[in-house]
């Protein structure tokens, strides 16, 4: 999975753009403006709750086209939260998808970007739109030391997941082999444990599972981060509560895809652990520093979208817009993001905060998630 999607040379998002009608599949983001909104007043209203600490980070692990960071700096720039209170980290593995991005965040790049010093963590860096300093980064603990918003949609899906299953002898892992007869790659039981099965599978009563250790690594980082420099997740994708079994799956134009077919040419996914990604938050690391973080959620998208307003922000779009076409797409966007049967429901929040803001929280708990 690591490979076919983020092999240098010929990984599936390191040379294409994949997303929206003509892509293999479409994102929130890329469905309206008004998701990205949201989350923008969300971010917002709870960095305020915390006392509006700066200077500040906005941190997007895999940014995809821009699209969420744009529509949210617009509504941060109406906030008056520009220049130099704030920068933006993009954390991106993707060349293709990083001029992308910048073309959409950095609209004058030419003139503003400027050399990346000697020794840095970033590999680029430009200005966006509204004054503030866009970094990119490889990887999560490349980012800077300061209070950070982090945000992941659609991030955690990409990572690359281990099967395991449970067979007479125990655990064993679910591997890729090379049928030499008709050179089709198949999936094969390994004979013996793997590093994979040392898994905390003690107590599981599923039979088959996927795991995740990049994904659980990298929520260890943020929680981590959130905890010693002050910040707040929110981790937005599909997934389940530690509860399904087989989700690992391929999508090409839009389309299921089987993953031994043509890898490389289709998207690798497989649905969030959130019940992972919650232990992982909440993992004493030492015993002096660390007091858990908090973790609120996981909330549908439907609930969390409904309870900050998004009702409340189609009709003031409604009420702007004189054209019938636009009018028609904004309230369809509308029903994709909240309908249950569409994206309503399978996509879930889940917000991370540190411990200091236990009392706060209790008495004013995160929008959206109650
Ligand atoms: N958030 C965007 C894009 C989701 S696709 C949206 O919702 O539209 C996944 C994104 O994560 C892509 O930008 C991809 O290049 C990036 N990505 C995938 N694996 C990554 C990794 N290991 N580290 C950093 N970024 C990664």
């Amino acid at each position: 999975m690591k490979e076919v999607l983020t092999n240098p040379t010929s990984g599936y998002y390191m040379n294409r753009d994949v997303f929206g009608q003509t892509g293999d599949f479409i994102t929130s983001p890329e469905i309206s403006q008004m998701f990205g909104e949201l989350i923008a007043v969300w971010l917002v209203n709870e960095w305020t709750k915390c006392g509006r600490p700066t200077p500040f980070q906005i941190a997007e692990l895999g940014p995809g086209r821009g699209t969420l960071m744009a529509d949210m700096l617009r509504v941060f720039s109406k906030f008056k939260i520009a220049g130099s209170d704030f920068s933006v980290s993009l954390v991106e593995v993707s060349p293709y998808l990083c001029q992308v991005q910048e073309k959409q965040l950095c609209p004058s790049q030419a003139q503003e970007a400027t050399e990346v010093p000697q020794g840095s963590q970033h590999y680029k860096q430009s200005i966006s739109l509204y004054g503030s300093q866009i970094r990119w980064y490889n990887h999560i603990s490349d980012l800077p030391r300061t209070f950070t918003l982090f945000l992941a949609h659609e991030f955690f899906d990409a990572l690359p997941i281990h099967k395991l299953v449970k067979v007479n002898q125990g655990w064993r892992e679910v591997l890729i082999d090379l049928n030499r007869e008709n050179l089709n790659l198949r999936y094969v039981i390994s004979r013996d444990r793997t590093p994979a099965c040392l898994y905390r599978l003690d107590s599981e009563k599923r039979e088959e599972l996927e795991v995740s250790p990049q994904s659980l690594v990298i929520t260890q980082m943020m929680a981590a981060r959130i905890h010693q420099d002050g910040g707040i997740g929110l981790v937005i994708d599909y997934g389940h509560e530690g509860d399904k079994t087989d989700t690992f799956r391929g999508f090409k134009n839009h389309k299921l895809h089987d993953p031994l077919v043509d890898p490389g040419t289709a998207d690798l996914t497989a649905d969030v652990d959130f019940a992972a990604l919650k232990w992982a938050a909440t993992q004493p690391r030492t015993f002096e520093d660390w007091e858990a973080n908090l973790t609120y959620g996981t909330v549908d998208q439907k609930d969390f979208l409904t309870r900050i307003g998004i009702n409340l922000r189609l009709e003031q779009l409604l009420a702007s817009c004189r054209n019938v076409n636009v009018a028609r797409n904004l309230k369809s966007a509308h029903k994709m993001l909240t309908d249950p049967m569409e994206m309503g429901s399978k996509f879930k929040f889940l917000a991370l905060y540190p411990s200091v803001m236990k009392k706060i929280l209790e008495r004013y708990p995160p929008p959206g998630f109650v």
